[in-house]
């Protein structure tokens, strides 16, 4: 099938090599014409595991292509994928200028009947939106399906192939049939719903897993208070199917690219349908209320903030991916220069750049040991596999201060303590 993705980003980039590997004849199509450019010299963009190769096989066997033109990327289409970015506006609600740009670029350029599938997240009632908007603009007939993503950065060419649900939100029988051809080589169930379900799933999901995260946060704060231990907790909660064990590590809380955006999204819609969210807004107020603690525990350890030098370890929001969108790690940042500290970073891939953290101008360091030379304390920020198996001793001897800050739980308590550190972990 000849598939055209619109908007070469995390979604969009993967899922057109990832539809490219099925046997798809795709172009990715994006307005930043850098972006384009450096695809085309084989440089990937993003860091996604596995991503190079999947791209630089399905570009060499001629099934995959980059361009920045509508209108060599529109015409040949039998189906258009739609993964533009759909970030938060000032007042939480959906900034949605990139779907209607998307949208109206597309209407000037069909020239025959097309499936749009909407891969981004967006509000219910943006597929008769956009279909309103392409019929009207290019006066062709064309369906519009919501066929929201749920890969997770970072396992997001996995989640891809091998996706635990496919979601077609669809009122018409042959853009059904089109979306499930397009993903007929991909084996797990495939739900069929009208698209105002559709679109509200993949909210209902980010809302609920972000839910998951603080409750257990909460478990957390409570399990510090009576000497429990609440990785323990979690794992005698977890093992009780109906449960699950995943999304119930306690934290710095939830952050980037997607969770933040989607739950205000949700929030607000709420709030304009005068439906009350008490369980949505309570897992963003517990989230807020778990960043804060763990800052307030460094800020309390170091007896105040002022030119001590803080290290930094991990960037990204979440480990195997150089997302900082929405980091914990920039809310830290932010506070430790605003309080006056010396702040080193170290991010295996991730790097932040001067207007993510109030224009400060950040010292990148690229080894975990030299960036904690001298450092009254160590924060861990994100869980890279890499930083479990720090030598801490070793990380012990190189720093000035004695304040381990694990923010994600990574350190043995007892090999910590043993290595000379004040260790604080969340929840033990
Ligand atoms: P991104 O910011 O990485 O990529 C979006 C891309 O769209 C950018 O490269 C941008 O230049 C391009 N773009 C914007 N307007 C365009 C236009 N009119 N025409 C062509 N290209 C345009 O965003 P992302 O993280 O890939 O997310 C995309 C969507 O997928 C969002 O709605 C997001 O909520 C959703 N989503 C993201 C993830 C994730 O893990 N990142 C997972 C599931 C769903």
């Amino acid at each position: 099938m000849r598939i055209t993705v619109i908007g070469t980003g995390y979604v969009g980039l993967v899922s057109g090599a990832c539809l490219a590997e099925m046997g798809h004849q795709v172009v990715c199509l994006d307005v930043q014409v850098d972006k384009i450019d450096m695809l085309n010299q084989g440089i990937m963009p993003i860091y996604e595991q596995g991503l190079d190769e999947l791209v630089q096989r399905n570009v060499k066997a001629g099934r995959l292509s980059f361009t920045s033109s509508y209108e060599q990327a529109v015409p040949s289409a039998e189906l258009i994928s739609m993964a533009v970015g759909t970030p938060s506006a000032d007042d939480g609600s959906v900034d949605m200028q990139y779907v209607w740009s998307a949208a109206r670029e597309i209407s000037k350029h069909l020239t025959d009947y097309v499936v749009i599938a909407d891969k981004s997240t967006v509000p219910v009632g943006t597929a008769e939106e956009v279909e309103r908007i392409v019929r009207e603009g290019s006066g062709i007939e064309c369906d519009v399906i919501s066929n929201p993503e749920f890969l997770r950065e970072g396992h997001a060419v996995f989640d891809f192939l091998q996706p635990a649900r496919i979601v077609i939100g669809s009122n018409s029988k042959q853009a059904t049939e089109i979306m499930l051809r397009a993903y007929e080589h991909v084996d797990c169930p495939k739900l069929v719903m009208d698209r105002r379900s559709a679109e509200l799933t993949k909210y209902a999901a980010n809302a609920f897993l972000a839910t998951k995260i603080s409750f257990i946060n909460e478990m957390a704060m409570l399990a510090e208070e009576l000497g429990a231990d609440v990785t323990q907790v979690a794992a005698g909660i977890g093992s009780d199917p109906r449960i699950g064990k995943d999304f119930l590590r306690a934290g710095l809380g939830w952050g980037g690219s997607c969770f933040p955006k989607d739950v205000r999204a949700i929030r607000k819609m709420g709030e304009n349908l005068g439906v009350p969210l008490p369980i949505v807004n309570a897992a963003f107020e517990t989230n807020s209320g778990t960043r804060k603690r763990v800052i307030d525990r460094l800020e309390n350890a170091l007896g105040g903030l002022g030119d001590k030098k803080v290290a930094v370890l991990g960037l990204a929001f979440k480990d195997n991916t150089d997302d900082t969108r929405e980091s914990a790690a920039l809310d830290l940042i932010k506070y430790l220069k605003y309080r006056g500290a010396d702040v080193r970073v170290h991010d295996p891939v991730a790097k932040v750049k001067p207007h993510e953290v109030n224009g400060h101008e950040l010292e990148h360091v690229d080894c975990p040991y030299e960036a904690c030379r001298g450092a009254h304390a160590v924060v861990v920020v994100t869980e890279w596999e890499q930083f479990r198996t720090l030598d801490l001793v070793r990380l012990k001897e190189l720093a000035e201060g004695d304040v381990l800050i694990d923010a994600r739980n990574l350190f043995d308590p007892t090999r910590a303590h043993e290595s000379g550190w004040r260790h604080y972990s969340v929840g033990r």
